[in-house]
């Protein structure tokens, strides 16, 4: 045994310098947050719960039925029922399985009418499978439920206008995408709120 190590030994330098280590810590800012009583801040594009937009002009959903997203998704997890009605298609249900979803976006980037989202809402763990596949109208009450809490006056989904793409690729409907306006989002629930009152 070597003296330096000798005197390591005999002195416990290792364990005071871990105990240094931890007096050091008990001062220092900490790396992790009480959740839930605290919240990290969520980024724009963040790829959470998945939505159906619904256009705050019709009140409905957006979605044409060209089964674009259905096609793209890796994990077959989305199912949709449509019907051909007076030469249009109508959706007549769109079911998605969140327990297989890898959460890629490539549902979100495919639509031409940006009728689809993976929301920035996080906190939907569930007890059963069957709770995480949502049909049309769970995925439209999806939105409802995240555009309440949106804070800001637009809502715009970055995957929307996927990056590394030519726009002058993408179909013209997603190119002349818009920010949906929360406001009037507020004022058609208020609309809503007033025609149930009479
Ligand atoms: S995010 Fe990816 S895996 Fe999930 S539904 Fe969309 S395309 Fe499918
Ligand atoms: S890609 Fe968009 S419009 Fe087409 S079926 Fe999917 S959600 Fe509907």
């Amino acid at each position: 045994m070597k003296l330096k190590e000798f005197i390591n030994r005999i002195f416990l330098v290792e364990i005071f310098k871990g105990l240094s280590l931890t007096l050091k810590m008990l001062f220092s800012k900490p790396v992790t947050i009480q959740y839930p009583f605290e919240r990290r801040k969520v980024y724009d594009g963040f790829r959470g719960k998945h939505a159906l937009v619904r256009d705050p002009f019709t009140d409905n959903d957006k979605c044409i039925g060209c089964m674009r997203c259905t096609t793209v998704c890796p994990s077959r997890c989305i199912y949709i029922k449509r019907e051909k009605k007076e030469n249009k298609m109508v959706v007549i249900d769109y079911v998605i399985d969140a327990s297989r979803c890898i959460y890629c976006a490539y549902c979100v980037e495919a639509c031409p009418v940006c009728a689809l989202v993976l929301t920035e809402d996080y906190e939907y763990s569930a007890y059963t499978r069957n709770s995480l596949i949502f049909n049309k109208e769970q995925l439209l009450k999806n939105w409802d439920d995240f555009i309440k809490k949106w804070q800001g006056d637009f809502y715009f989904n970055k995957f929307w206008q996927p990056p590394g793409i030519d726009p002058s690729r993408w179909p013209k409907t997603k190119r002349e995408q818009k920010p949906i306006p929360i406001k009037r989002i507020i004022e058609n629930s208020k609309e809503k709120a007033d025609e149930s009152s009479n």
